[in-house]
């Protein structure tokens, strides 16, 4: 039997409807998904597939709530400003494999004031060398202030640097609105990783950030069950370290 290796993609991702996005949650307010408090956006489907990734159930692009990227994004970016964040982290599944949907979400937000931070596991070299013939990965980037880029390598464990997960990706600041944090970030005096832990009413726990497997099984193990595990629902899983 010959094992399958894992290697990068090296092709652009296919074009697909701008006018729909595939999401699987929101939320308007978190501390634990990027700078600040933001809204938080995982979006079906991720074609990159790196081997460990903790969200495989959001590589699928069917089974997703399809909806309009206009209306989502003035729904989501008003619901933010309400909850008084001050951006919107756009999560995987992969921002650029529906990158003209994610872009309209992102303009939306942008048109507003608010900020936008994007996962992606393609590198920014390469989102650089297919924006010109890609309008939709052009408009995504364009409408990003703040990048985390590469794909999750986990033999390469990031201990250091908040919201990331291997030591191969990279946060780089498309605007100045985090120019400064992440210089800090990349000197060791900046953000660190957060865990944000969300009890409901019904007693159900939702999980945002990072921890890894044996800190969160010691600290959730007693509590019930989570809302957003994978065995709980395919469609609002844990980013937990591997976001893009
Ligand atoms: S870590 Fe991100 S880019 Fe890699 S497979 Fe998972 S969702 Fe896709």
């Amino acid at each position: 039997m010959t094992l399958a290796v894992w290697s990068p993609p090296t092709a652009p991702p296919a074009p697909r409807d701008a006018a729909a996005r595939r999401g699987s949650r929101y939320l308007p307010r978190t501390r634990a998904e990027g700078p600040g408090q933001r809204a938080a956006l995982w979006l079906q489907g991720c074609d990159v597939r790196c081997p460990g990734c903790f969200n495989p159930q959001l590589w699928a692009h069917r089974g997703a709530r399809l909806e309009s990227a206009a209306e989502a994004g003035l729904r989501f970016a008003e619901e933010a400003r309400a909850a008084g964040s001050e951006g919107l982290t756009l999560l995987g599944g992969e921002p650029f494999d529906q990158a003209g949907a994610a872009a309209s979400i992102a303009e939306a937000f942008r048109a507003r004031g608010l900020t936008v931070m994007t996962f992606t596991g393609y590198r920014l070299d390469q989102l650089r060398a297919w924006e010109g013939d890609r309008p939709d990965i052009a408009r995504l980037l364009a409408a990003t202030d703040l990048l985390a880029d590469g794909p999750y390598l986990r033999d390469r464990p990031d201990t250091r640097r908040p919201w990331i997960g291997s030591t191969n990706q990279g946060l780089h600041a498309l605007t100045d609105a985090y120019r400064r944090e992440i210089a800090a970030i990349e000197a060791g005096e900046g953000d660190r990783d957060r865990l944000e832990v969300r009890v409901a009413a019904d007693g159900s726990i939702e999980v945002n950030g990072w921890a890894d497997d044996e800190a969160l099984r010691s600290l959730l193990g007693d509590l019930g069950v989570r809302r957003d595990a994978p065995s709980h629902t395919a469609a609002s899983a844990p980013p937990r370290k591997a976001r893009p």
